[in-house]
């Protein structure tokens, strides 16, 4: 990117709240009905229906805004947003406007992309709209066919100031955000299904010049690489223009991942007047200071909080503690573990290690782990008195998620305890010493570095279990080296 040139982005983010039932009726949110499954008067726009606001997505679009440090307002208002849409049964969609449930707040990003703390403009609450399928079906040609499952989801839609300043700063600020709505249990963060979107505002400026660029919004980007790539190829598009003498036109572009290249949808003379007023079937959104107070006492530690927490109180290296607080239930998994067997370091490696690795083989989350976190600490411990090494314990933790049974369960019962008596080894170095003359010969002759080879084969006839110190001491005075 051109030096002479600074980017200058905001985020809009829509994020789906996790209620069982939309917003203004009782239909389910559930994911993957068929079409219009979920369904009834109050979300299809039908005449007469009215709608009654979910207190829990109240609870949830609040618990978001505490969160992230906004000021809720005691007093919030639902508008009606016009526009014509087939996807919009009403021909509106409720939507708070002027007055919204949250404003100010932000997010501290890491020095890695400049540090700075990213405000919030606001938080409001609102329905989502339907879908319109165009293919699909045998008359897909002449036809679009309408799905209103998701009309009347509950959404949030989060506003960042323009505060960030390159491509990189903007996808993470949309992770960081995205882990703190799924620790919250906000949102599930899936944004293949939609319940995470982000629309990202893109303008160049020259440094120190304390008027914004003209902006054109990408809509609907909805993944942290993608996101980053639309954003950098909007700021080159940008600076290539103005390199060029041009001026930026106003709009709204989609971003084609296959070209890696952004196109316009529709410019601002095609931009909609949404002729907004306050929604007359719905009284404002009050929320007193005592809900408030009681949702913020109930706000679990977030983050980065957890992430310092963890260093200081177990004594971990930083990166196992991003790693370990990936999700809530993961570093819950992790603390339960390592209290149980006293062991941090060693109770965060084997999560890290084979607890992780697993989930992402199997696709599962931690919840759905079945080895319990006092159970991993069995092991642990039993790997520490020695009783079996570190290789076979692998072996055992993979015994231990295909059968729930119990590690020392498993290794007494397997025959895996780690071979420690020089009676039994002894024979078997003579064995492996008397297969390999040839290598005896070498080592002799002064060729070291065969010795482990002679270690590996006495390890491959215990099938591992032998204690490789006594081995390697057993093998070295019988060959007198
Ligand atoms: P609009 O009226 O087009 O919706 P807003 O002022 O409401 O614009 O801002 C929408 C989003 O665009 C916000 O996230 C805001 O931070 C961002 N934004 C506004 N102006 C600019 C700009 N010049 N460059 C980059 N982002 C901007
Ligand atoms: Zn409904
Ligand atoms: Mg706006």
């Amino acid at each position: 990117m051109s030096d002479t040139f600074e980017a200058v982005i905001g985020l809009e983010i829509h994020a789906q709240l996790l209620t069982a039932t939309k917003i203004f009726c009782g239909c389910s949110t559930a994911f993957g009905a068929p079409p219009n499954a979920h369904a009834c008067p109050v979300c299809v726009g039908l005449p007469g229906a009215l709608p009654v606001l979910n207190r829990r997505a109240v609870d949830l679009a609040v618990t978001a805004a505490l969160a992230l440090g906004c000021e809720v307002q005691e007093r919030s208002v639902f508008a009606r947003k016009n526009y014509f849409y087939p996807d919009l049964p009403k021909g509106y969609q409720i939507s708070q406007f002027e007055l919204p449930l949250a404003l100010g707040g932000g997010l501290q990003m890491p020095a890695s992309v400049g540090g700075r703390f990213v405000k919030l403009t606001r938080i409001h609450m609102e329905e989502d709209a339907g879908k319109s399928l165009h293919e699909g079906f045998a008359d897909s040609d002449r036809k679009t066919y309408l799905d209103y499952n998701r009309s009347g989801v509950p959404l949030v839609e989060i506003v960042s100031e323009p505060d960030m300043r390159s491509a990189e700063e903007a996808a993470l600020f949309f992770e960081t955000l995205r882990q703190i709505l799924v620790w919250l249990g906000v949102n599930d963060g899936n944004m293949d299904e939609g319940s995470l979107r982000c629309d990202a505002n893109v303008s160049v400026r020259r440094p120190g010049d304390p008027k914004l660029g003209t902006k054109t919004e990408v809509k609907n980007v909805n993944s942290f690489r993608y996101l980053e790539k639309a954003i950098e190829f909007e700021i080159g598009r940008h600076i290539d223009v103005l390199d060029h003498g041009g001026r930026i036109v106003q709009e709204t572009r989609l971003f084609d991942a296959a070209q890696g290249k952004t196109y316009s949808m529709r410019s601002k003379e095609e931009a909609h007047d949404y002729r907004y007023f306050p929604e007359p079937d719905l009284p404002p959104l009050m929320v007193d200071a005592a809900r408030r107070d009681r949702i913020k006492a109930a706000l679990p530690e977030l983050p980065e909080a957890r992430r310092r927490r963890l260093i200081a109180e177990y004594g971990i290296p930083e990166y196992d503690a991003a790693l370990l607080t990936q999700t809530r239930g993961v570093a819950d998994y992790f603390e339960q573990t390592a209290r149980s067997c006293g062991n941090a370091k060693a109770a965060s490696n084997w999560v890290m290690g084979e607890v992780l690795r697993n989930m992402k083989e199997r696709a599962v989350a931690i919840e759905a782990v079945p080895i319990t976190p006092a159970a991993l600490a069995g092991l642990i411990t039993i790997v520490e008195q020695g009783t079996i090494s570190s290789t076979v314990a692998k072996d055992v933790f993979a015994r231990m998620y295909d059968t729930g049974r119990a590690a020392a369960e498993i290794v007494a019962a397997d025959g895996l305890a780690q071979i420690s008596d020089t009676s039994s080894l002894e024979p078997i170095v003579q064995r492996v010493l008397a297969a390999h003359p040839d290598v005896v010969a070498e080592i002799k002759a002064g060729k070291d570095r065969k010795f482990q080879f002679l270690v590996g084969q006495v390890m491959k006839e215990t099938r591992g279990k032998g204690d490789p110190k006594l081995v390697t001491d057993l093998m070295r005075a019988a060959l007198g080296t």
